[in-house]
């Protein structure tokens, strides 16, 4: 049935009018959000924690609560938007739904964020390689590959490696975060040349407590980057077990 309905819904497809990515309704162009999705996201564009770039409430230069507790490994986070329905919605159609087409939206928005022709290079967060297969595809490669596209930056899938299964880490708190990801991470055996001492930026769809950004940051710096700044769709801005 589905094989027979194949050839005839790709042409189906392409007649279709595009629609919003976070709700489904029909709106004029490809990748656009419709009006009210647009209103709810709440799209983060201050400088937010000089530290981290989280949205801060005071004047500007401050610092946020958990950085002055605890510095990151990595040098920032440059997120498109805050995590909120409209935002997962798009990160489970492009992770569950099948629909990478979501990386080239979510690229759209995380290109503005880096300087073209800047000497960095793109690596995103690895998936285990059960994950991998399971899923067929890293939605952070993908991105990743889509931010290149725009801005010319060099990408490295195979730099980084996930060598260690982790657990959820939802519900869990900092420091057993922490725990999941240690050792879960490490670097291709020629990664301090292709670093060639060079930014880095770190890709991903979703960034909650940082955990998994630290532990990146931590196997990268030891081979050799200059700067791991995290680049990524959504990131969750009001995390009480942060
Ligand atoms: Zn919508
Ligand atoms: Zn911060």
């Amino acid at each position: 049935m589905a094989l027979f309905l194949q050839p005839f819904a790709a042409a189906v497809a392409f007649a279709l009018p595009p629609r919003c990515p976070g709700c489904g309704v029909v709106v004029d162009a490809d990748r656009r959000f419709c009006v009210r999705c647009w209103q709810t996201m709440d799209f983060l564009t201050g400088p937010g924690c000089i530290t981290c770039g989280a949205p801060l409430a005071g004047p500007p230069g401050g610092q946020c609560a958990p950085c002055m507790a605890e510095p990151p490994v990595h040098d920032g986070v440059r997120a498109a938007v805050a995590y909120g329905p409209i935002a997962r919605a798009l990160v489970l159609k492009l992770k569950y739904g099948r629909k990478p087409g979501q990386a080239a939206l979510i690229a759209e928005h995380l290109a503005r964020r880096v300087a073209p022709g800047e000497a960095a290079l793109l690596v995103p967060v690895p998936l285990h390689r059960w994950r991998l297969w399971g899923r067929g595809f890293n939605q952070a490669a993908l991105i990743a590959g889509r931010i290149g596209a725009a801005t010319g930056l060099p990408v490295a899938p195979e730099l980084l490696r996930r060598v260690k299964r982790t657990p959820p880490l939802r519900g869990l708190g900092r420091a057993a975060r922490a725990r999941a990801v240690q050792g879960a991470f490490r670097a291709a055996p020629d990664a301090r040349q292709r670093i060639g001492g060079r930014a880095v930026y770190l890709v991903d769809d979703v960034y909650t407590s940082g955990a998994t950004a630290n532990a990146c940051a931590a196997v990268l710096k030891r081979a050799g980057a200059a700067r791991v700044t995290v680049l990524c769709w959504a990131r969750v801005v009001h995390d009480e077990g942060d």
